[in-house]
């Protein structure tokens, strides 16, 4: 009996071990690195957002400066009627004037917002930078919270196999009525075998009579106090 309990007394050790082992790998971070895939999806999404917003506002500005390059033209064009050609009568260099002076306004307003739309792209493409390397950042961090999470899990599960060896080969050496009485007892009672050293039952502190502490072959002895199988030294 004595070797039984010795037996059952490393089983419970090791099943002690596995358990702790499961709340370890439960309680690994595992939201950090959510978080952070979180992020990347939205920040790559920002980009993708963003570069097409820059793209549209590229062909705008194209467009705007093509403009001013024919309203350009036209006022060179004006000019040379204007300062050329004298010949015209004063109606007619009046109204000239009139339209160089409207076509002059309209190429300072067309200058002022080809600038207004440069100076956007610029910070736009200034943003999407920024958010590309915060990405490039967020994804390494990523790969290294991932790898350090894979590499945990991996060494608590090779741990968990060596110690799911040692109950099996406990529990196949352990006589079945007394495993059923541990288990039994397992189900309502954490570490359900207590030592008994120098009286004292090592589950619920109490002292045990000493007609109980004598060991008696082919016995089991319970705690009166908690119910615990009791392994007595
Ligand atoms: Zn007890």
């Amino acid at each position: 009996m004595r070797e039984q309990l010795e037996l059952l007394w490393q089983l419970q050790a090791v099943e002690e071990q596995i358990r702790a082992i499961v709340r370890r790998r439960e309680s690994i971070k595992a939201d950090e690195v959510r978080q952070l895939w979180h992020e990347i999806q939205l920040l790559s999404q920002n980009i993708i957002a963003d570069k097409e917003k820059l793209e549209c506002q590229r062909r705008v500005c194209a467009a705007l400066e093509s403009d001013l390059t024919k309203l350009t033209r036209q006022l060179r064009l004006l000019e040379e009627r204007l300062y050329k050609n004298s010949s015209g009568s004063v109606r007619e260099l009046e109204q000239l004037r009139i339209k160089h002076e409207s076509l002059q306004r309209e190429i300072h307003d067309r200058e002022e917002e080809v600038f207004r739309f440069l100076e956007s792209c610029e910070q736009l493409a200034d943003r999407i930078a920024n958010q590309e390397t915060a990405l490039q950042d967020k994804k390494q961090r990523h790969g290294i919270g991932q790898r350090k999470i894979a590499e945990a899990i991996a060494a608590l599960e090779g741990e968990e196999r060596v110690l799911r060896e040692q109950q099996k080969s406990l529990r196949c050496r352990i006589d079945p009525g007394l495993l059923a009485t541990y288990q039994a007892l397992n189900a309502k009672l954490a570490m359900p075998v207590a030592k008994v050293s120098q009286g004292v039952c090592s589950g619920c502190r109490r002292s045990i009579p000493t007609c109980q502490t004598r060991t008696r072959p082919g016995e089991i002895q319970f705690c009166d106090n908690c119910g615990r199988i009791l392994f007595l030294k």
